[in-house]
Parts: structure tokens; C-alpha cells; sequence
């Protein structure tokens, strides 16, 4: 059979080990034909075949996304962006342009906010909001979406301005005056305020609760929620990914892409967990079950468990081992009972699920690699490639234990301070400098044998997986003895594919180009081994193709 498409003149990276590079390739229905020089793979050109000149730009496999959020980013496009303001007279400025262009929203809300948006030395509060928009509530997020600052009508109609008892690791922060003084810490604080909004919580469900809508939606509120994921698709296939690994979920959310995958609009292969939470009963793992045998396939699919062990170093709520620099004695509360989460951990495994755990904190990931550890000696060693996301701060003696028990770690180039534009500060005190070798430590837990996955946790950070790469590439130090943490282009590369389709289970099938595998791939405008990586961001590819299908360019 002759090719459909044969994209030529590339500089092909592989990352298959047997043919690092290549010239041309070749792709028939979904699937890739042949891979070689130009002369090799024109012989499968037949009648029909387009061909593409890349123009010596590069090719490689489909991105593969390990770690973002498709509902909650898609659905945040439209919000407030406050990326990169500084200073009380910008975000007022910002926001107030955005408020007159959004008159009609019951709740406005921001993205992006950085801890220290006002000043190193001066929080943000509701003081602050009130005086930029004084009558309609008005919510305010952080980049990595843990803690949110409201206006004093936002407190008072969520019912929160005296305070609220919450539950671990949970905290409402209250002021000198006895009143909450704005900045709600954890989904508990923020999702009263979050709900005053009418229109959109169903795409933070899979987040906030793991459960379904109720009641069930309408006609008219599932088409929505169809258009909503539609941005969401567009802009990932705009940036070259072809495999989301998505990181909250529920049926809701797969009943919707398995609408879009019906409609031929599902443009990237898609996996959605089960989401539970520490309010649930351990019986509640039936349902991962239950999404786990429903949804199988190449497309889209299911299979493993999402959890919160804490929370982020900024606000002092990811778990340590040993105290906060800034706060003696506060070490954080863990959102399982070490445990309580081996015996979920150890429950999901037998049933084949496979588990990922937010794990910021040295503490927690070593809670986490501790339930991993239990669910071996319980049901044997299997092939369960569980996983921690983020591993912020690690202890040394847990690095190891990565490869020794299988365990993927799941990091995103974006988040180290100082990348991305991220501010050092609270986090560089609040984990103190004895901590700071062991912080985003990729370069230590390569060198032990891990196997590292990249993301960006979008909406937490912008979707770019080249700007993603820029940092991991770039990565500066904190100071002079810090490790050189920096990552060549083929690890990069390598964390953002093959990597990343052996986490989702997809290795041999998508991740790499060879023959016989699924037909993603993306072609990027120049040749990135001759470009200078602190020029990649905003690199987009001149074409996306997943599942054989072009996705985005033409
Ligand atoms: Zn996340």
C-alpha cells in the first residue's frame, strides 16, 4: 500500500535507539510506513501521496503532555491573565480592562498570579481587590492553582470573611481584625468562592470533587462543554501534542471526549484517572475499575488513579520532612495518613490500576514512595509504573528508590524558580538553602536510573512544550553549589515522548517513529540541534499530525 502523506527534507529526530535520524518518512492510514533517506521512502510514494517539504526542519514523535489539566485550561482561556504583572497599578490596570470587557460574569476570575504580585513584603489581600473592584466578587489565582485571593464580597457570599474550620492541610488565613484577610490556601478555602460562579464548574469537577455533574447536563451544557474542550484540543494540537496525560478526571469528562472521538474531533490521544480524595471510602476504587474496562482504547482511554498528598512549597502546605525554613516547627500535613494511603495504593494496584500522586514536598514524596513500596511487598512486582508528580523536593536517601521500585517521575521544566519567569520567592526561603541541591533535582535522579516524564501542568504553567524544553535546557542555578541541572535536547525530547508514551502505556505504539507505529508526529519549523534552545519558546510546529490525521497546519 502507498503512502497518504511523506513528509521529506527533515532533519527527523527518532528516538528510537536503532535509527536515531532520518531524512524522510512515510505514513499510510495511521500508521508509519517507512523512515529513512529521501530516495528510500519517495518508493512508497504512490497516486494519492502528498508530500511535505519540511524544509530541513525538524520532525520528531507527537509530544507527549505528562502531567496537564485539558478541562480547567481550556476552560481558563478565557479568564483573566495575569502573567507577569508586578505592582498594585498593573493588576489594577489589567483587571480593570478586563472587567469592563466582562460585565456580565457573576464571578471574575484571574489566572496566574504571582505570590508576590503586590511585593516581596506585602501579601496580597482583599484590601487590594476591594479597591480595584469594590462590588462584584472577584477571585484570583496563583499559577499552580493552590491558593486564590478574594474580595470581601467574595468572602462574604461564600459565607467565608469570619473564618471556616476546613480540613487538613486546608486554611482560610485570617487577619490581625479577626476577618479572613483574602488568601485561601487548598481547594477546601477556594471552592466555595470558586462556586459562585455559574457557568464552568463543571470542568473543575474532575479536580475539585473527582464526582460527577448533578444533576446530569442538558443538552445545551454538554454542547458547551463540548466547544470548551474543542479550545482545549486546538491549542494543544497548535503546540504539537498528540498524547495528553490528563491529571484529574471523571466519567463526565470521557463522556464528553468519547462524544468528540465519535464526532472525528478528538485530535489527541487522551487518558483521564479517576480522581480520588481523601474524603472518599476506599470502595470508591470500583469506579476507577469501572472507567479503567470502559475505556480501552488508542484514543482514549483510562486505567489509573489520581491523588493529592499535599500541597506547594510557596504556601508552606507540600509536606517536608523536616521543618520550613521560614516556619520552625510546621513541617506541613499530608492529605493521606501514610497508612490510609498504603492501603488505597496497595488496593488500587491490585486491582491493575496504576497510581500518580502530587507529591511537592520531601515528605511526601517519601510517603508515596513508602505506599508504592507496601502495594510490591502486597501484590508482588508487577508492571504498574506508578507515578509522583512533580517531585519538587526530594531526599537524597529517596532517590534511589525510583528505580528500584519502577516509579516514574513526573516533573515539569516550567516550575523550578527562576524558569518560566517565576519569581524565587516565598520558595527558595520557605524550603531554605540546605534544600536547594535537592529541588527539581532531575540531573541526580537521571543519574540514578529514573525514568523522568515531562509537562507543564497547564493550566499551572503555559502549554509550550518548547518554551517547557527552553527550561529544562537553561535551567540556572541558585547558587554556586547547586548541581548543573540542565538537560540535553535529547533528554529533553526523550522526557517529552518516549518517556512519556511508556507512562501512558503506549510504548511501541506512539512516542517514537519507526515503522509500524501509530502515525504521531510534528514538524517544527527549523532544525532544533542548529538552533540556540533560548530561542524555542514560542516555536510552534508547521504541522501536527495524530493518529495519520493533520491536526493542526496543513
Ligand atoms: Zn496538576
Amino acid at each position: 500500500m502507498s503512502a497518504s502523506l511523506i513528509i521529506t527534507n527533515a532533519a527527523i529526530l527518532t528516538m528510537d535507539e536503532a535509527r536515531p535520524t532520518a531524512e524522510a518518512i512515510a505514513i499510510s492510514g495511521n500508521r508509519i510506513i517507512g523512515l529513512g533517506s529521501h530516495a528510500e521512502v519517495m518508493r512508497e510514494q504512490g497516486a494519492g501521496t502528498r508530500i511535505v517539504d519540511a524544509g530541513g526542519g525538524t520532525v520528531i514523535p507527537g509530544f507527549v503532555e505528562g502531567h496537564m489539566h485539558l478541562f480547567t485550561g481550556a476552560a481558563e482561556l478565557s479568564h483573566l491573565q495575569l502573567y507577569g504583572t508586578r505592582g498594585f497599578d498593573a493588576l489594577k490596570a489589567r483587571t480593570e480592562a478586563y472587567v469592563r470587557d466582562n460585565p456580565g460574569d457573576d464571578l471574575i476570575i484571574g489566572e496566574q498570579a504571582d505570590y508576590v504580585i503586590i511585593g516581596e513584603h506585602e501579601p496580597l489581600s482583599r484590601h487590594h481587590l476591594d479597591r480595584i473592584v469594590p462590588d462584584r466578587p472577584i477571585l484570583v489565582f496563583s499559577p499552580d492553582h493552590h491558593t486564590a485571593w478574594a474580595n470581601t464580597v467574595a468572602l462574604e457570599r461564600a459565607g467565608l470573611l469570619k473564618g471556616r474550620t476546613l480540613g487538613p492541610g486546608n486554611e482560610i488565613v485570617m487577619g490581625a481584625d479577626g476577618l479572613a484577610q483574602g488568601e485561601l490556601r487548598e481547594g477546601e478555602a477556594i471552592d466555595p468562592v470558586r462556586a459562585l460562579s455559574q457557568k464552568g464548574n463543571r470542568d473543575r469537577l474532575g479536580l475539585s470533587t473527582g464526582g460527577e455533574p448533578d444533576p446530569y447536563p442538558g443538552k445545551a451544557e454538554f454542547e458547551a462543554d463540548l466547544e470548551t474542550l474543542r479550545v482545549g484540543l486546538r491549542h494543544a494540537a497548535a503546540h504539537g501534542i498528540t498524547f495528553i496525560q490528563n491529571m484529574d478526571g471523571n466519567i463526565y469528562t470521557l463522556e464528553l471526549l468519547e462524544e468528540l472521538h465519535r464526532r472525528h474531533e478528538l485530535t489527541a490521544r487522551v487518558r483521564v484517572p479517576f480522581h480520588f480524595k481523601n474524603f472518599m471510602d476506599i470502595s470508591m476504587l470500583e469506579k476507577a475499575s469501572k472507567m479503567a474496562d470502559r475505556y480501552v482504547g488508542d484514543m482514549l482511554c483510562s486505567g489509573f488513579v489520581k491523588l493529592f498528598m499535599d500541597g506547594v512549597a510557596d504556601s508552606a502546605t507540600a509536606v517536608m520532612i523536616d521543618d520550613y525554613a521560614t516556619r520552625p516547627g510546621w513541617k506541613g500535613e499530608p492529605l493521606f495518613e501514610p497508612a490510609r494511603f498504603a492501603a488505597i495504593a496497595t488496593e488500587a494496584d491490585r486491582r491493575g490500576l496504576q497510581i500518580a500522586v502530587h507529591a511537592i514536598g520531601d515528605g511526601a514524596v517519601r510517603i508515596v514512595l513508602d505506599g508504592y513500596e507496601a502495594a510490591m511487598k502486597a501484590n508482588g512486582r508487577r508492571d504498574s509504573r506508578h507515578r509522583v508528580e512533580h517531585v519538587e523536593v526530594i531526599h537524597p536517601d529517596d532517590i534511589p528508590r525510583f528505580r528500584e521500585l519502577g516509579v516514574i517521575a513526573s516533573m515539569q521544566p516550567p516550575h523550578p524558580p527562576g524558569n518560566h519567569g517565576l519569581p524565587l520567592e516565598p520558595y527558595l526561603s520557605n524550603i531554605g538553602e540546605a534544600r536547594w541541591p535537592w529541588a527539581f533535582a532531575w540531573k541526580a535522579l537521571r543519574e540514578a536510573g529514573a525514568r523522568l516524564v515531562f509537562g507543564t501542568d497547564w493550566p499551572v504553567s503555559d502549554i509550550d512544550p518548547m518554551w517547557s524544553i527552553q527550561s529544562a535546557m537553561t535551567r540556572g542555578r541558585w547558587n554556586e553549589r547547586m548541581p548543573d541541572n540542565r538537560q540535553s535536547l535529547h533528554q529533553s525530547l526523550h522526557s517529552y515522548t518516549a518517556d512519556g508514551a511508556y507512562a501512558g502505556f503506549m510504548e511501541g505504539k506512539t512516542g517514537v517513529l519507526k515503522e509500524g507505529m501509530l502515525a504521531d508526529l510534528c514538524v517544527l519549523p527549523v532544525d532544533l540541534t542548529k538552533t540556540d534552545p533560548a530561542t524555542f519558546k514560542g516555536l510552534r510546529p508547521r504541522m501536527t499530525v495524530c493518529d495519520g490525521r493533520v491536526v493542526f497546519g496543513a
